[in-house]
């Protein structure tokens, strides 16, 4: 297969779909690699390291498209909404296209695919089985998030995280809480530890407790009823609004008790729950942080903005959406590696394209096909919208 990576177009979009090592392991695989001139070049990957790995360089993006089986993304039409749509006048029947595409945040951008009559796998849906872990890559960047969220907490609050004891006296160490403990939950709890932070952790899923303790954190225990609160996938299911008063209620005291809070609670495919209120950051101490990686989706903290910095009376919340992008070196590395065992799974021993709808991998990620939109899920969203 002839394999283009295209340089990203989404607005502040540093990553690169795969990296020069990666251009490797597919020229060995047999593919050959075409490489739109610059496309690596944000995340520390110049035309030149892709070169040696025996990648083209190709000048134009059209030319990329024009001339590849399969386009890779890091964003494609629909977590690119403005300028994906540039693509699609470049794209060919039966083209293959890999990436991430928010299907289900934007199921409308997948009938614009569909129309256009090209193969979109989505690697959101890749499903969270064993077998499937090496391409996942909502893991792969939820650990740079959880990572990066820590870091960016570390530099806005006014304090230190270790504690220090010097001949000025005993500083404090910083008091840290992360309100879900999925990938980017538990990967902030063990880079505040590693700080030297104070850490408390929450989840609804009663599983997670012990991930949370094994990693020198303190489970916050409520009285609350979350047997019965995750799903067969491992994901955390809706709860009701007065489950998640009572939730409210009860970590009150630990948000006001914290100097740094991190949020990232999530119900995969609708909206975050609220969980911090604006009365709970009001009983914050000045200078306290939180850092809400659910703003994307609507955000845990009442009234986080995404993609801004606000203050309510001396407490800063920040909403970042995009933290993979701020370390494009490794969170390219990890995507490229990903994308390229899904590529693998795709293909047989010559290298060509092996659909298997009997295959769950196959099944769960193609969203489109002749013409149409393929997958139930986005069908059904389509319907219902
Ligand atoms: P996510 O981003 O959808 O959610 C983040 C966390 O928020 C989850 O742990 C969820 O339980 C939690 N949450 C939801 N509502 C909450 C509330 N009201 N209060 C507190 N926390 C709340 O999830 P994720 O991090 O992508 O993954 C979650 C889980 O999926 C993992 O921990 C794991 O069990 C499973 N998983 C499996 C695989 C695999 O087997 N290949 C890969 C990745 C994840």
């Amino acid at each position: 297969m002839k394999v283009g990576v295209a340089k990203e177009t989404f607005a502040g979009e540093r990553r690169v779909a795969s990296v020069p090592e990666s251009a490797a392991a597919l020229k060995k695989a047999g593919h050959e690699v075409l490489v739109q001139s610059g496309a690596g070049a944000e995340a520390g990957f110049p035309d030149k390291a892709y070169q040696e790995k025996g990648a083209t360089i190709v000048g134009d993006r059209a030319a990329v498209y024009r001339d590849a089986d399969a386009v890779f993304l890091v964003r494609g039409l629909g977590a690119n909404p403005k300028m994906g749509r540039d693509d699609l006048a470049l794209m060919k029947p039966d083209q293959v296209l890999i990436g991430m595409f928010d299907p289900l945040g934007e199921p409308r951008s997948i009938q614009e695919l569909a129309q256009r009559r090209v193969r979109a796998f989505a690697l959101e849906l890749v499903p969270r089985i064993t077998r499937a872990q090496s391409m996942d890559v909502l893991s792969s960047m939820a650990t740079i998030a959880g990572y990066k969220a820590v870091i960016l907490a570390a530099d806005t609050t006014p304090r230190m995280f270790p504690m220090y004891m010097t001949a000025a006296g005993t500083i404090t160490a910083a008091h840290v809480f992360v309100i879900g403990a999925g990938v980017a939950g538990l990967q902030a709890i063990a880079v505040a530890r590693r700080l030297g932070a104070v850490v408390k952790g929450f989840d609804v899923r009663p599983a997670v407790k012990e991930q949370v303790e094994s990693l020198g954190a303190k489970f916050v225990e409520m009285p609350l009823q979350t047997a019965g609160a995750e799903d067969t996938g491992g994901y955390a299911k809706e709860m009701s609004e007065e489950f998640l008063r009572q939730q409210r209620e009860l970590m009150g005291r630990v948000v006001a008790d914290s100097h740094v809070v991190i949020t990232t609670a999530a119900v995969p495919g609708k909206k975050s729950p609220v969980l911090v209120t604006g009365e709970m950051v009001r009983r914050m101490a000045p200078g306290s942080v939180i850092v809400d990686l659910a703003a994307e989706r609507g955000g845990n903290c009442e009234g986080t903005k995404p993609d801004e910095t606000i203050q309510i009376n001396g407490v800063t919340i920040l909403g970042p959406t995009n933290l993979p992008s701020t370390v494009p070196f490794h969170a390219s590395q990890m995507f490229s590696r990903n994308l390229t065992t899904f590529l693998k799974e795709l293909t047989n021993k010559e290298g060509q394209l092996a659909l298997d709808m009997n295959n769950e991998i196959h099944r769960d990620t193609l969203l489109t096909r002749d013409g149409e939109v393929v997958h139930p899920r986005i069908v059904e969203l389509l319907k219902a919208s």
